[in-house]
């Protein structure tokens, strides 16, 4: 019989962490749910627990952590000052990191440490500090496997090449919401516009992100860390149909790329269980009723923050954690309806300037910029406001 793998799942209450679930239900034999995280949903993690019961459960918000603890639930509350770190070094077969944001970072750095393998969809801890991140790993000897679906992509086409042989990437981004909007119609955009993703269900944060092409910014940084590449090596290019998820052209000339359905369970099964293929029963793609696969050029001035995030991604250094925090702030601010959505970019472009980035890479010097960058954020948002 097989031996079962033990998995820990850090957002277990969000878009991936649910979806990584409903994997997990496809194969009760497989898969042995050790520890689950959520922020402030403790409604939907009550139910993780009576359906999964994990061994440990960590909250992160104290007042949803004393809310989870009046229903007694069976399994052991963590309940330290860092709870989703203390989750993530519980020896498991894989950490799948699905928190959202630069919150993530440490439990990542925690799961590695601890030598565990991490499976990780939080882009934004590469974003901050992939230098970091990859080097500790690399002396743990702890696998890295990218969820995100365009690395999982150049992931699987990249494998069993010389990565000396890589001419370059090809991110494709599905363009969002509003792909072949000008600029001038982006004014008046609300949150509830900008969530709604033509080809993806995903959670509020990377929906915007999408919107505003900064996702795909920040995953040219995220590429940069797991495929050890520099930025210009690192292309997009708009595919609206979300077809293929990515491509990588080596110096030949010849270009791999992945196709699959928009489902996230892929890429979060491939990592679970890498390197082993397990069939997973669901809709495949139907390559006959395909129409047209189509390739455009991004629209830097309607969207900023692509341009943004190179231009970070080329700095270097701490360069890329300030305008992951000022994005945070602004996306955030915009979900308020305390910002416009054209203001995002103003926010992070403002941010990036004001603030000088550093080559250091250390844990503090990450997170000392990264808390700045936030609080010149909101006084900028502030001023918008006015
Ligand atoms: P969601 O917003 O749907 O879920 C976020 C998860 O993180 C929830 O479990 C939430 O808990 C938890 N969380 C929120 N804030 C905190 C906090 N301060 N501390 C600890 N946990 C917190 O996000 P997604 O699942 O969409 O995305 C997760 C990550 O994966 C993001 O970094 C995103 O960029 C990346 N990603 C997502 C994809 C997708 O298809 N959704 C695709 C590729 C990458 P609670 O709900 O209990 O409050
Ligand atoms: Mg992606």
């Amino acid at each position: 019989m097989l031996e079962k793998q033990r998995i820990t799942i850090l957002g277990s209450t969000g878009s991936i962490g649910k979806s990584a679930l409903d994997v997990v239900r496809h194969y009760p034999d497989r898969f042995e749910v050790v520890g689950l995280a959520a922020h402030q949903n403790i409604s939907l993690l009550l139910k993780q627990i009576a359906e999964f019961q994990p061994a440990c459960v960590a909250v992160s918000d104290p007042n949803a952590l004393a809310a989870l603890r009046q229903h007694d639930p069976p399994t052991t509350v963590l309940d330290d000052d860092r709870p989703l770190e203390s989750l993530a070094t519980i020896p498991v077969d894989t950490v799948l990191c699905a928190v959202v944001g630069a919150v993530g970072l440490r439990p990542l750095l925690a799961a590695i440490d601890a030598g565990n393998r991490v499976a990780v969809a939080n882009k934004e801890p590469f974003v901050m500090a992939g230098r970091l991140v990859m080097e500790r790993a690399r002396k743990r000897g702890v696998e890295v496997l990218p969820v995100d679906s365009e690395h999982n992509a150049i992931f699987q086409c990249i494998h069993g090449h010389e990565q000396s042989d890589v001419a370059c990437i090809h991110l494709t981004a599905s363009g969002g919401p509003f792909y072949g909007r000008e600029r001038s119609a982006l004014e008046e955009v609300l949150p509830e516009e900008a969530t709604k993703h033509p080809t993806w269900d995903m959670g509020a944060k990377i929906s915007v992100d999408s919107a505003t092409l900064m996702n795909k910014g920040l995953e040219i940084i995220e590429a940069m860390w797991l495929f050890d590449l520099p930025a210009e090596q690192i292309d997009v290019v708009i595919h609206p149909q979300s077809i293929i998820h990515s491509l990588v052209e080596f110096r030949d000339g010849n270009i791999l790329a992945h196709l699959g359905v928009t489902d996230m369970k892929f890429p979060i099964l491939f990592a679970l269980t890498y390197p082993e293929r397990v069939e997973l029963p669901m809709k495949r793609l139907d390559l006959t009723a395909m129409k047209a696969l189509t390739f455009d050029v991004p629209d830097f001035s309607a969207f900023p923050c692509l341009a943004l995030a190179r231009q970070a991604a080329i700095t270097g250094g701490t360069a890329p954690a300030i305008l992951n925090a000022a994005n945070e702030e602004a996306v955030s601010a915009f979900c308020d309806h305390r910002l416009g959505f054209l203001q995002i970019s103003d926010v992070v472009d403002a941010v990036c300037s004001m603030i000088e980035s550093s080559s250091g890479y250390h844990l503090e010097a990450v997170l000392a910029v990264d808390q700045r960058a936030r609080e010149a954020a909101q006084g900028v948002i502030a001023r918008y406001a006015l």
